[in-house]
């Protein structure tokens, strides 16, 4: 299991992990930002959704893709922050 978090202040709106996971990422219409969909959003403005093994590979391609790198992913259990 792990968990994306998306330092949504700082998304500059460019679609690219939108584009990558559809699945997982939608423009905002309200402000033209992304968002996680499904997510929860925190006080910080920062949005978190926890996701399986399987979708891994697809979210890390989102991340790899954020050219202002706002997309980090949490390997739960160890806490550790891959990208
Ligand atoms: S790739 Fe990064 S900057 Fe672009 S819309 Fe997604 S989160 Fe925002």
């Amino acid at each position: 299991m792990y968990k994306i978090r998306h330092d949504r202040p700082n998304c500059i709106g460019c679609n690219a992990c939108a584009n990558i996971a559809p699945n997982f990422w939608t423009m905002s219409a309200m402000d033209g930002k992304s968002d996680i969909i499904g997510s929860q959003l925190g006080e910080d403005g920062w949005e978190e959704l926890d996701i399986s093994d399987a979708d891994f590979d697809l979210n890390l391609a989102s991340a790899e893709s954020c050219p202002v790198n706002v997309i980090h992913l949490i390997q739960i259990g160890t806490g550790k922050q891959l990208i």
